[in-house]
């Protein structure tokens, strides 16, 4: 990615997860990862959206298969809740497929609007452990 001006900075493994929302479709791998950027949040975003492009990425329906999701999860200690971006992303304290390889490289970091680490709300959380395939 360093030619969208994004530099990833620590890695998760790679996990293997049930699709979540709708069943009845092939398993998705997850993956957290850090990054160093100059970008904007909402430059980031759209540098993400060209990723997921190039990539080959075709919308089906919500929560549906696709060939590649790219979220931005947090941004430090900054809260967006813009119309196209909201940071934190609203769902990641509630997806054990963000919280588990989130919790490999941000452990300790704290949920700007929770409070509580990485490591506390996956504990919290009561979907069995995902399957590490990476
Ligand atoms: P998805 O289908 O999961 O890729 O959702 C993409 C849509 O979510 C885009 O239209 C984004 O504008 C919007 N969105 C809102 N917040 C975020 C975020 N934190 N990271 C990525 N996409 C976001």
């Amino acid at each position: 990615m360093p030619e969208a001006g994004i530099a990833v900075t620590l890695q998760s493994r790679m996990y293997e997860t049930k699709a979540w929302g709708v069943v009845n479709q092939p398993d998705f791998i997850n993956m957290c990862v850090e990054v160093g950027t100059r970008l904007t949040p909402d430059e980031l975003l759209e540098a993400l959206q060209g990723i997921e492009a190039q990539a080959g990425r075709h919308r089906s329906y919500k929560w549906g298969p696709r060939e590649i999701d790219l979220d931005i999860i947090f941004c430090g200690e900054l809260v967006i809740n813009g119309e196209r971006l909201k940071i934190p992303h609203p769902y990641a304290h509630l997806r054990r497929f963000v919280l588990e390889p989130l919790a490999e490289i941000a452990p300790d970091f704290l949920h700007p609007l929770l409070g509580e680490s990485i490591e506390r709300l996956l504990h919290r959380d009561v979907n069995p452990p995902l399957l590490l395939i990476g």
